[in-house]
């Protein structure tokens, strides 16, 4: 089966990739010219339908299966924040290191050293036969340091519920088993497989 990722984020398609080996997965920049997507839900869940809805219709292909993640991460004494506004966290259109830098900054500023946090990703599923949803979660602690370049956006801050190194020090196959993305696509996947 052929699933057409609704997102161009390299750290997201490269992690949904090797997560989906048993599907042919291709972003759908690859079929389609990028456009802009308005992510304008009050949740992941809504986020990650409006952007599977648009590039379904966008793609006018009925036999087609669109994957969307929308994720995000919340840190427990920033009562939550940034958690769906985690991409535009340091502004709309700031990259990677902006947002994270900018998140370590938050901390900084209020004196915390490290906070309790958790990353969530939706992934909605959008075909001919209808609309579905599942949601993973990952817990650990979000620290005032960037350590380790593995991973791709907050990793470099997030240590793991049980570890004592970020997700940007620790080797890619521990996120693979652990990731609130993996959460979800293992869940994602017995909805693929009842189509
Ligand atoms: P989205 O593409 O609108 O879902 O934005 C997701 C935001 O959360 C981006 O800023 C990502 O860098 C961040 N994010 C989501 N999942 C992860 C992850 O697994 N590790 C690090 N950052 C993540």
């Amino acid at each position: 089966m052929k699933l057409v990722l609704a997102t161009s984020n390299k750290g997201k398609v490269r992690e949904i990739k090797a997560l989906c080996e048993e599907y042919d997965v291709m972003a759908y920049s690859e079929l389609i010219e990028e456009f802009e997507i308005i992510e304008n839900g009050d949740s992941f869940k809504e986020n990650a339908l409006i952007k599977a809805r648009a590039v379904y219709k966008a793609l006018g292909d009925e036999k087609a299966v669109v994957i969307a993640d929308d994720s995000g991460i919340s840190i427990d004494l920033l009562d939550g924040k940034p958690g769906i506004y985690s991409a535009r966290h340091a502004g709309v259109g700031a990259d990677d290191k902006e947002n994270l830098y900018k998140l370590i900054e938050d901390l900084k500023v209020k004196g915390i050293k490290s906070s309790p946090a958790h990353y969530t990703a939706a992934i909605a599923i959008v075909t001919k036969k209808g609309e579905y949803s599942v949601h993973g979660w990952m817990y650990g602690d979000a620290i005032a340091e960037a350590r380790g370049d593995g991973g791709f956006g907050y990793d470099p801050m997030f240590i793991p519920l049980g570890y004592d190194k970020t997700l940007g020090e620790l080797d890619d196959e521990l996120k693979k088993r652990l990731s609130h993305r993996s959460k979800a696509l293992s869940l994602a996947k017995r909805i693929l497989k009842s189509l």
